[in-house]
């Protein structure tokens, strides 16, 4: 459990590719269907210092809450 790390989306930078969504296997993120972009919705889940999804995000979208 990581209370202070978790990922922050810039939905201006975010293309809605999803790739973040199917990369992260904790369940952090599930698809907004109003939007089709990627929600945070366990951030509980995120583990301490991956930066896995930000990696593979190709529009750089992607902070974490300790970042900011
Ligand atoms: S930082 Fe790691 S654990 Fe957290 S959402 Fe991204 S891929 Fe998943
Ligand atoms: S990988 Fe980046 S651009 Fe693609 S959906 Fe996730 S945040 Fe948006």
């Amino acid at each position: 459990m990581a209370k202070n790390w978790y990922p922050i989306i810039d939905y201006e930078k975010c293309t809605g590719c999803l790739t973040c969504v199917s990369f992260c296997p904790h369940g952090v993120y599930e698809v907004d269907p109003d939007t089709g972009k990627p929600k945070v919705v366990n951030p509980e889940n995120c583990v301490e210092f991956c930066r896995g999804c930000q990696k593979v995000c190709p529009t750089g979208a992607i902070s974490y809450f300790e970042d900011s």
